[in-house]
């Protein structure tokens, strides 16, 4: 985990990386004021919410669904939700915003509004499933979430467990070989199906009507989002990181969630004068 440093003690090196993230929010900002075209992707968990202790305890915003669709509005419908978390989950966090998405890494998309849920990945080997569950009984304060396509361990609550639990893992894994993938986030770790990651996702979001040749903008607060950056950058679009556990408040666009909030409600409401 990084942590931020008092502003008294950033060095030059330190400065010009601020002025470098200052200058993607105004380039976004005055592409999206100016009616250029651009297209938003957004993570969810600590992105436009807060991080909580367990992912069933997130507090939402008031008014996060309203501005979803404000946003979503001004940008002609090329705003999409990015998520680890499945879509069932998200649209109920949402609700009643819904918005094209991609859910579990990618493994579940919904590629227009009021289109259904796909899922994109084969379902969970059981006997995978029934192994893992074995592992976390031994494990006290570790959180089990299915995913449907894969499964997230939650040890925000026990993070002694964490090598523990990593070993077991991957002395699993071989016994199921060339089918999942073990992935490290905030706090967690997840078992996905191969193949799969939030840049294929937006890749392939890339390519809808709603949001082609459109400038891709993802925003993102963790490990999983650095391959969703590289796909907005290598499509000529930008990848904004927002601070938390992973990035630290020096190299991040956002200070937290409630900043990239009243950044999307300035974006919603501007106009060139
Ligand atoms: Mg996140």
């Amino acid at each position: 985990m990084q942590h931020a440093r008092d502003s008294s003690s950033w060095s030059e090196s330190d400065l010009s990386l601020r002025d470098h993230v200052g200058t993607l929010r105004a380039n976004v900002e005055r592409l999206v004021a100016a009616d250029e075209p651009v297209a938003l992707y957004l993570d969810v968990d600590g992105t436009l919410l807060d991080v909580a202790l367990t992912p069933s305890t997130v507090h939402i915003p008031p008014g996060l669904p309203e501005l979803l669709d404000a946003l979503s509005q001004r940008l002609s419908g090329a705003v999409a939700i990015v998520t680890g978390r499945p879509l069932e989950e998200a649209d109920h966090l949402l609700s009643p915003a819904r918005l094209v998405a991609a859910g579990v890494h990618g493994a579940q998309m919904r590629l227009s509004v009021s289109g259904g849920i796909e899922s994109l990945a084969p379902s969970f080997d059981p006997f995978l499933h029934a192994d893992i569950k074995k592992i976390v009984q031994d494990l006290p304060g570790i959180v089990f979430e299915d995913k449907g396509n894969g499964v997230a361990l939650h040890y925000r609550l026990a993070p002694e467990q964490q090598p523990a639990l990593l070993l077991m893992l991957e002395n699993l894994l071989p016994k199921y070989p060339n089918q999942f993938a073990i992935c490290g986030g905030r706090k967690v770790i997840e078992i996905l199906p191969l193949g799969f990651s939030k840049g294929r996702a937006l890749r392939k979001l890339a390519t809808l009507p709603a949001f082609a040749n459109r400038v891709p903008v993802m925003i993102g607060d963790d490990i999983a989002d650095v391959d969703a950056f590289q796909a907005a950058e290598d499509l000529g679009g930008f990848g904004l990181k927002v601070a938390g556990e992973h990035f630290s408040k020096e190299e991040a666009t956002f200070q937290g969630p409630a900043d990239v909030l009243s950044w999307l409600q300035v974006l919603s409401h501007s106009r060139h004068p």
